[in-house]
């Protein structure tokens, strides 16, 4: 636990810090078997916000990554998805929240057996490292909700960290939601926020 605490003060210390958020169950709140379609089904996690302006000032990029199936399931269009985060990328900067970029992996893979975007691919991750050369994946953390996310952050070297009661044994962290693990980095750095 000592080691992997110095692990995650080194690369928050290091030059290009980068975290990667998943979205869905990390930003917004989740819809059970269903997808979040429009903007008026997109809720923000409590303290989301909060957080991610604390995060924006300690990590020098900030990434979405986000499973997007719905749109090739036809439930949703790539406009909707694009409206959703068009709103939200405004929201952010309205409150000094930075998030570079949103990619998201809109493809079915029962429809497209080609499709190789989707998580725990790390394919998106090697997006942004086209779009942002300056990422280290080995000072990155990785964010979300579902052993996928897990999975797509340790196959790239990242630290990860799982968030709500899913127990994953395998992440390197677990917390409640994304407020609490800001809290965590503000510990870290041994800051009182
Ligand atoms: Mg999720």
């Amino acid at each position: 636990m000592k080691k992997l605490k110095e692990r995650l003060a080194n690369l928050l210390e290091s030059e290009t810090p980068s975290l990667f958020l998943d979205r869905d169950g990390v930003i917004n709140i989740k819809k059970e078997l269903d997808y979040v379609r429009n903007w008026d089904e997109f809720r923000f996690i409590p303290g989301v916000i909060e957080a991610l302006r604390f995060l924006s000032e300690i990590f020098k990029r900030i990434i979405i990554v986000t499973n997007q199936r719905g749109v090739g399931r036809g439930f949703m269009t790539e406009d909707d998805l694009k409206d959703i985060h068009d709103k939200m990328l405004k929201i952010f900067a309205e409150n000094s929240v930075r998030v570079d970029k949103v990619y998201s992996c809109t493809c079915d893979p029962e429809k497209d057996p080609d499709c190789y975007c989707r998580k725990p691919s790390p394919r998106m991750a090697y997006l942004a490292k086209d779009d942002f050369p300056e990422i280290e994946f080995a000072n990155s953390v990785m964010v979300g909700d579902s052993p996928k996310d897990v999975e797509f952050g340790k196959k790239l070297g990242m630290v990860t960290v799982l968030l709500g009661n899913n127990k994953e044994p395998e992440a390197d962290y677990i917390f409640s939601d994304l407020f609490e693990f800001a809290e965590y980095v503000k510990l870290v750095l041994g800051r009182k926020g």
